[in-house]
């Protein structure tokens, strides 16, 4: 059974990224209050927005609002991190006996709460929100999704097609995501990797209420190289593989070019040098490349730099969390 840490009611918290999410913020603490009133006398809550290096008036936003079921923490990083240090900011500074990682954008139904709970009471460790339509998005975002599951899939041998970040994770799951020592993190990727038995909750994402979303296709591309590289080493067999395979094949060319050559048939063919040269020049800067990725990941770990950090703090009600470096 879990424990409350302050009452007999056990704490839940929230933790939501936002950036730039200055217009719809009080909408979406609204929504959360209406959701969470028929809980509240089951649990206590607090809501933690983790501004992550908005340049619009979200923290104002927030700071202006009188929550009625929950308490509500501002965290504010120093500047944008990115959405996964911002959720590693939450589960690492604020415990509880539950953590409910949530968008601010209303894209994450509110409705599904309840339901999370009653799976988290009756002891499952963790609840995952699955999209089963992607809502209105570009055809070329969800192309590039698809690519990157079945890459994930593939190489990684992890299913996260329909995953997001809309999660209850028990407080023995967020430790042991806290616990390991890697510092770029994918956050969807690590929770499947850890094993820990889950609950999965369909549902279907709704267009955002306000603003728009901050993921360019460059911000995209970047996210998903690193997040490959973090879950599998199988491009480098492949570039390995692919060596080998060109080596056989030279093998039999050499020979070949040697024989026809001794038979007098000296082989003609600029061409055909020229299209061997691009060729394999090619392949040597495409497997650097996938080399050097892996180097640039070692190197970013060695560096061991914090993943965010935080500017302040804000309570509405009296803090009961304490804050440690991040
Ligand atoms: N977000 C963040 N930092 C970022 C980008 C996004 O904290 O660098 C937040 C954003 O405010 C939102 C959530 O992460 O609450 C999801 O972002 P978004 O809606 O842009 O992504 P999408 O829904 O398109 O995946
Ligand atoms: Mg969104």
């Amino acid at each position: 059974m879990n424990t409350a840490i302050n009452s007999n009611k056990p704490d839940i918290n929230f933790i939501c990224p936002a950036m730039n999410e200055g217009l719809g913020i009080v909408g979406f603490l609204q929504a959360l209050d209406k959701q969470l009133s028929p809980l509240a006398k089951q649990y206590t809550f607090t809501v933690i927005v983790i501004d992550d290096g908005s340049t619009d008036n979200t923290a104002q936003q927030v700071q202006s609002y009188s929550p009625d079921c929950f308490a509500l923490t501002l965290c504010q990083l120093t500047r944008n991190f990115g959405k996964e240090a911002a959720i590693q900011a939450g589960l690492m500074h604020y415990p509880a006996a539950a953590s409910i990682i949530l968008d601010t954008d209303l894209q994450h139904p509110l409705h599904l709460i309840p339901e999370m709970l009653q799976h988290w009471q009756a002891g499952v460790l963790v609840v995952e929100a699955v999209k089963v339509s992607r809502g209105k998005e570009p055809f070329w975002y969800a192309w590039a999704s698809k690519v990157f599951y079945k890459a994930m899939q593939v190489t990684g041998g992890l299913a996260l097609e329909g995953q997001s970040d809309y999660k209850l994770l028990d407080a023995k799951v967020v430790q042991a995501l806290l616990d390991l020592p890697e510092r770029i993190r994918f956050f969807r990727g690590l929770v499947q990797w850890s094993g820990f038995k889950s609950e999965v909750l369909p549902f279907e994402v709704a267009a955002r209420h306000a603003g728009e979303s901050s993921w360019g296709w460059l911000h995209l591309l970047r996210y998903s190289i690193r997040n490959l590289t973090a879950f599998t080493s199988l491009p480098l067999y492949i570039i390995t593989l692919v060596g080998t395979l060109m080596l056989l094949f030279s093998g039999l060319l050499g020979v070949h070019t040697l024989y026809q050559w001794a038979m007098g048939f000296a082989v003609t063919g600029f061409t055909t040098v020229i299209l061997l040269l691009l060729f394999i020049g090619s392949m040597l800067l495409v497997s650097l490349g996938i080399i050097g990725l892996y180097v640039a990941r070692i190197y970013e770990e060695t560096k061991a730099r914090p993943l965010y950090l935080v500017a302040s703090e804000w309570h509405s009600k009296p803090a009961v969390n304490k804050t440690k470096a991040g």
